[in-house]
């Protein structure tokens, strides 16, 4: 008698609604709607998110996730993620994905939002969902990049940020936008998903967004380049958004002995590394293979370089 193929469930994905002012954290059906018309992540993407790897049973770099929530909030002028809700959350939505036989490494967003305009009050949810296909093809075969300028810059006479530099601070006696939310991770993402859609019409997988010749950031994820025992990555702050997964690396290669420094690199710098990577929570560590289309060079380390950065993830 033939065998029926055996085809595999995927796992639901899971959604907590996480009360911003504490005291609840309910589980909410996926299939029913949840978020209000009037919440401002909807209606103004006016709240911020992080997104955590869950991996072999548990959710990686909590502590760098949760600072960054805190700091974006701050920025934002959002209430203070209660941070032990939202580990406690996580921890429950874990519980509730692995009670599927087929669940693997997931992706766990926390959301807080400005909330509902009739009521004033924030609103948050996380929800665990599988890592794309995509995604993990990425993590396994690398990534064809085209560099772009953002299209805008971004000068909010803070250090690191437009053309004021560290030594000519004093001199700048005013500060053009002391509004911007620059540095906080927003839910404000069209314009990044647009680059990639481009992008992506353009035969590319990703885009590193330059200022000039100077680099800055992925679409979604920090760039980091590698040569001889020396780790670089442009230094965070500013226009660029620091990284959870790029301060974990530098903290567990720094201690393993790599060379590991935050300073401006260029597209030049780029070409002349032994590797360069895009890395970012979910995806993990991504070898850049071509730049605006030319090859680069495929290092004798490459596995040593992916298992060092995801063992940093922890
Ligand atoms: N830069 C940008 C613009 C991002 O959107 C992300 C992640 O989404 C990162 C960097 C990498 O951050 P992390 O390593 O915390 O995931």
């Amino acid at each position: 008698m033939a065998l029926e193929p055996q085809i595999k469930s995927a796992p639901t994905p899971v959604i907590l609604i996480v009360e911003p002012y504490g005291g609840s954290i309910r589980q909410q059906n996926p299939n029913l709607p949840m978020v209000f018309w009037d919440d401002a992540a909807l209606t103004r993407g006016d709240g911020i998110f992080e997104t955590l790897l869950i991996r072999d049973g548990h959710a990686c770099n909590v502590r760098r996730h949760g600072e960054r929530f805190k700091a974006s909030a701050v920025l934002l002028g959002l209430p203070e993620p209660i941070l032990e809700d939202w580990e406690k959350a996580t921890q429950m939505g874990i519980e509730s994905w692995y009670s599927h036989p087929n669940a693997g490494e997931a992706s766990c967003t926390w959301t807080l939002s400005r909330g509902r305009s009739s009521t004033g009050l924030a609103s948050g949810w996380l929800t665990i969902t599988p890592v794309s296909s995509d995604k993990l093809a990425q993590r396994e075969h690398g990534v064809s990049v085209m560099t772009s300028s953002r299209g805008y810059s971004i000068d909010t006479g803070l250090p690191g940020i437009g053309k004021a530099t560290r030594g000519e601070l004093s001199k700048v006696e005013r500060t053009p936008a002391p509004w911007l939310t620059v540095g906080a991770k927003t839910l404000a993402y069209a314009a990044n998903m647009a680059a990639l859609r481009y992008a992506k019409s353009n035969g590319f997988d990703d885009v590193i967004f330059t200022d000039g010749d100077r680099v800055l950031e992925g679409a979604t994820s920090t760039v980091v380049s590698f040569k001889g025992d020396k780790i670089r990555t442009p230094s965070p702050g500013g226009d660029i958004l620091p990284g959870t997964t790029q301060a974990a690396l530098f903290a567990h290669a720094t201690e393993k002995g790599w060379r590991c420094k935050e300073k401006d690199l260029s597209i030049d710098d780029l070409f002349g590394a032994d590797s360069v990577w895009l890395v970012s929570s979910v995806r993990g560590p991504v070898r850049v293979t071509r730049l605006d289309g030319h090859k680069l060079r495929k290092p004798d380390n490459e596995k040593e370089i992916k298992a060092l950065i995801t063992k940093a993830l922890g």
